[in-house]
Parts: C-alpha cells; structure tokens; sequence
C-alpha cells in the first residue's frame, strides 16, 4: 500500500484598517451604499496619479515585525494586468520582483503538540478590487466599486503545512496576530481577511512536491478545512486511478461542498508585470522601523508565557485568556481588582464566555471592575459561590457593581456567628428525631440539617462556617 502526504501552501489575504484607501483619500469604511466611496484615482481613469498612503506602510511594517520578517529597505511597485469586471483600472497595484518583506516565520503545533515552524515566503502590500454580485438578480450582475483601492497585505507561507488542521491553525494565527496589532478587523464576514488555498499531494518519503492545485478566495475557516480534505482525498483518488494533478485553479462549491475546476493555473508571466510608473520605489528607513517598534503591543505568545508564569494558571486557561487582546485585557483588569488569578478564569472561561458566544466582549455590560469586585466578595464570604452566579446574571443585565446588586438584593451572605448558631440550635430542637437518628450513626442526615439552614436564610449562611457551627453543636449532644 502506497502512502500519501498532503503539502498545503497559503496566501492569506489580511485587510488593513486604514480609514483613507491606499492611493486616495476615500474611506474604507465597510457597509455603505455601493459605489459611493470612490473617486478618479481608485475608480481608475486615465491620466489619475496614486499616491500611497504612509499609515498602509506602517500597518504592513507592524505585521512583518510581528513574523521576523526581513523588511527590504527599497521594494517596488508593480502593476499586475488582468481583466476582470471587478477592476476598472485593467491592472492592480501590487508587489512583484521586490516585496515589502521576505522570510520570516509564524509558529504553530502539530499533531503531537509539538511546536512547528511555517516559514513565510513573503509579505507585499496591494491594493483590493471591487466587489461583484451575481446573486441579485438573474440577468445582470452588479459591481460595487467601494471596496477598489482598500490597503491588503497578502501573506504567502511556504508549503510547510501538511494537514486542513495546520492549515487552519496557521490562519488563526496570522488572524490573531493582526488583531492584536489592531491593523485590521479580521472579519472574515465581511471578507477582510481571506486566503487562497495550494494543495498537492506526494507519496510519503518522496522529496519533491507534487503538481498543486489552488483554490480560491476562501473566508471561512469552516469551508477552508472541508475544501482542503477534499482536495486531498480527490486528489490522491486520481492519482491511484492512474491520471495525474495538471496546474488548476479550483473554486469551492460552498453547496455541493466540493471544489470545481475555474482556469488553468495562470503563471506569473501571464500578467506581464512590470515597475509601476506612477509610484517611487518604496524606502523605508530604519529609524522609521525603530519608530514602529516602539509602538508594538505584546504579542499573544509572549503574552501567553507571560500569563503561565505571572498569574500561575494553566497553560489551558492562557491560551483561551489571550486568545483575543479584548479577552486578555479583561481578564487582567479583573485579577487585579480581585486578586485571585485562577478563580477569575474561570468565571470568565465559564460565566462570561457564555455571555459572549453570541456577541463581543466590548457589547458586554459587566465591566472586568465589577466582575473584580465579585470575585473578591466571594473570597472575603460576603456573598456564596451560588449567589455570586445570580448577582452576575443581574451585573450582565444592568452594569451594576456586585456591592449595589448584592445591597439591593439583601443577599449578603450571613457570617455572624452569633446569629448562625440561634438558627442552628433552633434547629436541632425542632428536629430532635432526625437528630437521635444521626446521633445514633445515619451520618448522611447532616447535609439535611445544612439543608434548613441555607433554607431558614434563603441560602445566604456561610456554608463553611454552618458546618462548623453543626458539627459543633451535633459534637456536644454527642456528650
Ligand atoms: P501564485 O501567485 O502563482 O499562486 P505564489 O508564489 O504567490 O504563486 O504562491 C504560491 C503558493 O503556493 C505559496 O503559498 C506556496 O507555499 C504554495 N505552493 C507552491 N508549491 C506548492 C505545492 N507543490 N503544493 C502545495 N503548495 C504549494
Ligand atoms: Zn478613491
Ligand atoms: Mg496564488
């Protein structure tokens, strides 16, 4: 039996969130009416001259530094020619021979969990194309030119990945990093962060990869995983009947879930690249880098080591809390207003992650200070575990501090020894049968008598100070 190996190579394509378009000064701003954010320069008329937008640069600068990119002091526009309704200049400025970076690297973990370089090949920036729409009507098709001229960085991995699970891992990566560095949303929705698919396969041992397939422009992690198996298992299908994997760029059938032939692959040479002559070559100098630098925010890997090694919490629990720079900046502000670094993951990893499944950390109501200020009520006793989950139900609902919504409720927890002991020895008076019964060895009605305790103080007596309070009390009429 001859064995396969899949070899998978990406080109993510990541949005930048400028508020101006790369080469105009039109907004880039997602959602408003089609073809009212455009101008000569980004709708392409003759004769317009681009100019770059510097904020683009940065962005770009910003992610390479991220990955150990090497930043190439001087790389050069190029105009790459092609057809397409979508494109109203005939061509889109682009990076060829000489990108923005090269090299460079973004680190996941494999099968067995453990760590796994994929080098990067190179970094550019480029401008967006329109958007086309052949689902509106059945005779015409529809363009919206918004979108022409909006700042992306293409993203291209060598083909190191060798599973849709690495893959896809890679992605978020290359997703969260961008995120964290707050140069673009990452919606993927809204198609600001997509990716083109190379997938081949090889007999495992072999050296040289096979013939690739592409398939393109893909924006959910979903569909990226299912269009890649497929491939692979079509692919290794066709090779055992006895064919061969000719160049091809394929398209995903999001209903039949599979991928379809589109063209013959396109090489390089069929867009006749060449200098754009409308824009200097790109300089960037290395006190511009420095400058850049010093504006980096942590990173999610060094935050996640930061996080195993200062709050003590599980590997786990840091790769859930800094998986989202929202998430990690909610959970720090909430341990240093509670103090407790592992009881505060886990209200979030269970309570407040329930909250935000549906929608976004920032739509919350409960501010991480108030959520602080619950979890140190718990641990000073002022309120239960229990009731603390009830004052949290109300904290998501109005915003309220846990102290106002504890005040309101009259759901303080009882701590007052004095007051605990009357209820106790009241208690075992009214109840003298099924105290005989314990006395006389049927242990378990002792959570019974915790039982009417919590329910003569609608649940608020402090469980730990009612159990000793009755196991002292039981301990005397034991004599
Ligand atoms: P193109 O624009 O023609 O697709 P690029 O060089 O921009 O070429 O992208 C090539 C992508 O394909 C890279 O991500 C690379 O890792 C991947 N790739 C190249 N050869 C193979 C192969 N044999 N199998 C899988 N992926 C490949
Ligand atoms: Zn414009
Ligand atoms: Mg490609």
């Amino acid at each position: 039996m001859v064995k396969y190996e899949a070899v998978i190579g990406l080109e993510a394509h990541v949005q930048l969130k400028t508020a101006a378009k790369i080469f105009c000064g039109c907004s880039t701003s997602y959602g408003a009416e089609p073809n009212t954010q455009v101008c000569p320069i980004c709708l392409g008329m003759p004769g317009v001259l681009p100019k770059l937008n510097k904020k683009a640069v940065e962005y770009a600068i910003k992610m390479i530094l991220a990955v150990g990119g090497t930043i190439s002091p001087e790389s050069e526009f190029a105009r790459k020619n092609y057809l397409y309704p979508d494109l109203p200049k005939g061509y889109q400025i682009s990076q060829f021979e000489f990108p923005l970076s090269k090299g460079g690297a973004v680190v996941i973990r494999d099968a067995n969990d453990i760590e796994k370089k994929i080098r990067l090949n190179r970094i550019h920036i480029e401008e967006e194309a329109g958007k086309s729409f052949h689902d509106i009507d059945d005779r015409y098709s529809f363009i919206d030119f918004n979108r022409c001229g909006t700042p992306l960085l293409e993203i291209v991995s060598e083909p190191d990945m060798r599973t849709s699970k690495e893959a896809s891992d890679f992605l978020n990566k290359i997703k969260q990093i961008a995120v964290y560095l707050d140069i673009s949303s990452g919606n993927m929705n809204e198609g600001a962060f997509r990716c083109d698919v190379n997938v081949s396969v090889r007999q495992s041992g072999q050296k040289e990869y096979g013939a690739r397939r592409e398939i393109k422009n893909m924006n959910s992690f979903k569909f990226i995983v299912k269009a890649i198996d497929y491939e692979i298992e079509k692919q290794i299908e066709i090779i055992k009947s006895g064919g061969c994997i000719s160049q091809q760029t394929m398209l995903w059938d999001e209903k039949a879930f599979i991928t379809k032939p589109m063209r013959v692959k396109e090489g390089a040479s069929d867009y006749r690249y060449f200098p754009e002559p409308d824009l200097m070559r790109l300089d960037v100098s290395s006190e511009w880098i420095e400058e850049i630098k010093d504006t980096m925010p942590e990173l999610p890997d060094a935050k996640l080591q930061r996080f195993i090694g200062e709050y003590k919490i599980p590997a786990g629990d840091a790769e859930i809390l800094t998986s989202s720079r929202n998430l990690s900046d909610y959970y720090e502000t909430v341990v240093k207003i509670s103090g407790e670094p592992k009881l505060s993951a886990n209200w979030i990893m269970t309570e407040l992650m329930r909250e935000i499944k549906e929608t976004d950390i920032s739509q919350i109501k409960a501010a991480p200070e108030n959520l602080g200020g619950l979890i140190k009520m718990i641990t000073t006793s002022e309120i239960s575990g229990k009731i603390a989950k009830d004052v949290f139900a109300e904290m998501i609902k109005t915003g309220n501090t846990a102290e106002a919504i504890v005040e309101q409720k009259g759901s303080r927890q009882v701590s007052d020894i004095d007051k605990l002991s009357a209820i106790v020895e009241k208690i075992l008076v009214d109840n003298k049968s099924n105290v005989k019964k314990y006395l006389d060895g049927k242990e378990a009605l002792f959570s019974f008598f915790i039982g009417l305790v919590m329910k003569g103080t609608d649940g608020r007596a402090n469980p730990a100070m009612v159990n000793r309070i009755l196991k002292d009390a039981l301990n005397k009429l034991r004599g």
